[in-house]
């Protein structure tokens, strides 16, 4: 083993790297060869208590300062992300094993958020309201909520953990920050450049580990907001928990069981491009990626044979080499859950028009990496809701193909029917039926003449029903981690009420 995969990285805790209360250390793995990337300390209840008291400590001065001094450090931020995007998008491939395009662009992604959080710090950041006496000024003011839980997922492992942390930060509040057990390398190196930038100890914290120190983050008294990206078991667990504590508020981003829905009336080489970009793309590993495709019967057969056509040859291999279009699976209880979607697909009734699940010797480039390919089939849509391969999120390549007869309101219906809302897309010409989608569609990230992936932070980023509560992410996060005032002055001697209301004080004399 060499000196590097020794060293233990520690959590940063007050402003400094601290190895923590705990014994106990984990590893991260390329899931494209199982190398060890590097040794981490696994958080415990302590870490957390500890990390939460800095966050709490730090506050009032960093509440103190103004929105602008407060965004240079974020500044300082957005120019290493720019500077050092070659080399940090090859960190985020190498422990999450997205192509090294998507890698780069996750590290874009993130610098478009702490770009958009800092330079928001110069925009108005109220409203001035007209009040119905014309001696109050009335205003809504934007005050931080205090200390902020972030809990980040990893399959963007540094786009997210910027989604949640760059507006919380600018606005005033102090962070704790869990990253994701599978990408804790990327946490360490968000933590440096927090470090680098000077930041007050306390005002930014991360402690590494698994899901109870994420559950210990919900629980902690003095954590005022949580926001939490990642599947929705975990997101409702927190929801519920967050919900019974009066004053603590939590804003959850979840899955989907996303669908591109094809018509009648649909251009076959954008349906089948943004197809294959949905389902396949991150190896179906994004929130927003397509498990269901549900097509016209006047386009199916034809649509069935091209998508399947390049279901079965896209490449699959090491995510560096930018000839990649799908790398490998984040895990091998990832790979597990694939499989066994697969065979419960089978006993639903799926006929398998692409089995790449167990990729041949000469397509795996690793034989320890986390390798799968495509797997397709053709499924008949059940109005009676019990087929569960449609239904559930397997949050892999594996793609139902659902033939659709009649008009676009039977292709919604079909769209609507799981109790996900996260992302969608139709492929048509006619812009009545895309409008019909628009207003009909249960999501809350819909596309016309595109895939349903691809996110852009200027955008509200969140879902519906079962897939959001809240919105941790892009643009929105400013309501997760502000109160707002309602804030009004009289300008007169005289107390004059609105909707006319007397003021009057009468008396038995
Ligand atoms: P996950 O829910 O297993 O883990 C997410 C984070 O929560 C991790 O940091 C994990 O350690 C932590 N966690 C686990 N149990 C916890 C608990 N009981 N209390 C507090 N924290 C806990 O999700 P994942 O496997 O990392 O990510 C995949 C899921 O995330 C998929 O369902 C995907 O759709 C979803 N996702 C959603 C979005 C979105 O914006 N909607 C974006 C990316 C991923």
């Amino acid at each position: 083993m060499s000196q590097q995969t020794m060293e233990v990285h520690d959590h940063y805790i007050g402003g400094e790297f601290v190895a923590g209360a705990g014994e106990e250390t984990f590893e991260s793995e390329n899931p494209a060869s199982g190398e060890t990337l590097g040794t981490f300390r696994r958080g415990t209840e302590t870490d957390v208590e500890r990390a939460v008291a800095a966050a709490e400590g730090a506050f009032e001065e960093w509440h103190d300062l103004s929105h602008i001094d407060r965004a240079e450090y974020l500044w300082e931020i957005y120019h290493e992300l720019k500077e050092r995007t070659e080399e940090l998008g090859e960190t985020v491939t190498k422990e999450c094993g997205k192509e090294i395009s998507e890698g780069k662009a996750d590290v874009v992604e993130a610098a478009h958020m702490v770009e958009w959080a800092a330079g928001d710090a110069r925009h108005p950041h109220g409203d001035v309201v007209p009040s119905e006496i014309p001696s109050k000024d009335a205003y809504m003011r934007r005050k931080p909520v205090g200390v902020v839980g972030c809990i980040t997922p990893w399959n963007f492992p540094v786009a997210i953990p910027f989604w949640h942390m760059a507006v919380a930060l600018v606005e005033g509040n102090t962070v704790v920050w869990k990253p994701a057990e599978q990408t804790p390398l990327c946490g360490q190196t968000i933590a440096e450049l927090f470090e680098s930038t000077g930041i007050p100890d306390g005002v930014f914290n991360m402690v590494q580990g698994y899901g109870d120190a994420g559950s210990e983050i919900v629980d902690a008294p003095a954590v005022d907001t949580v926001l939490f990206t990642g599947s929705a078991e975990v997101g409702h667990e927190i929801a519920g928990k967050v919900a019974s504590r009066p004053g603590t508020t939590a804003a959850c981003e979840m899955g989907g069981k996303n669908a591109v829905l094809v018509t009648d009336q649909a251009d076959l080489d954008v349906a089948v491009h943004s197809a294959v970009m949905s389902s396949f793309k991150t190896t179906g590993q994004r929130c927003v990626s397509s498990e269901r495709l549900i097509v016209h019967e006047d386009v199916y057969e034809e649509f069935k044979e091209r998508f399947v056509e390049l279901a079965e040859s896209v490449a699959v291999g090491e995510p560096l080499d930018e000839s990649t279009f799908m790398g490998p699976l984040i895990e091998q209880r990832q790979v597990e859950r694939f499989h066994e979607y697969n065979a419960l697909a089978r006993e639903e009734g799926a006929d398998v028009l692409v089995d790449r699940a167990e990729l041949d010797a000469e397509e795996a480039p690793d034989d320890r990496g986390n390798w799968v390919g495509p797997f397709v089939y053709e499924i008949d849509y059940d109005d009676a809701g019990e087929t569960r391969c449609i239904r559930e999120e397997v949050f892999a390549p594996h793609v139902a193909l659902m033939k659709y007869s009649g008009d676009i309101e039977r292709g919604v219906e079909i769209q609507n029917d799981t109790p996900y809302g996260l992302a969608g897309a139709i492929i048509s010409e006619d812009y009545r039926q895309i409008n019909y989608f628009r207003d009909h569609a249960e999501l809350g990230l819909a596309y016309g003449n595109l895939p349903c992936i691809g996110a852009e932070v200027q955008l509200p980023f969140g879902g519906v029903k079962k897939s959001g509560n809240g919105y941790p992410s892009a643009r929105e996060v400013i309501e997760a981690v502000t109160e707002r005032t309602a804030w009004t002055l009289n300008n007169s001697k005289d107390i004059e009420m609105a909707q006319g209301l007397s003021a009057d004080i009468t008396t038995d004399n």
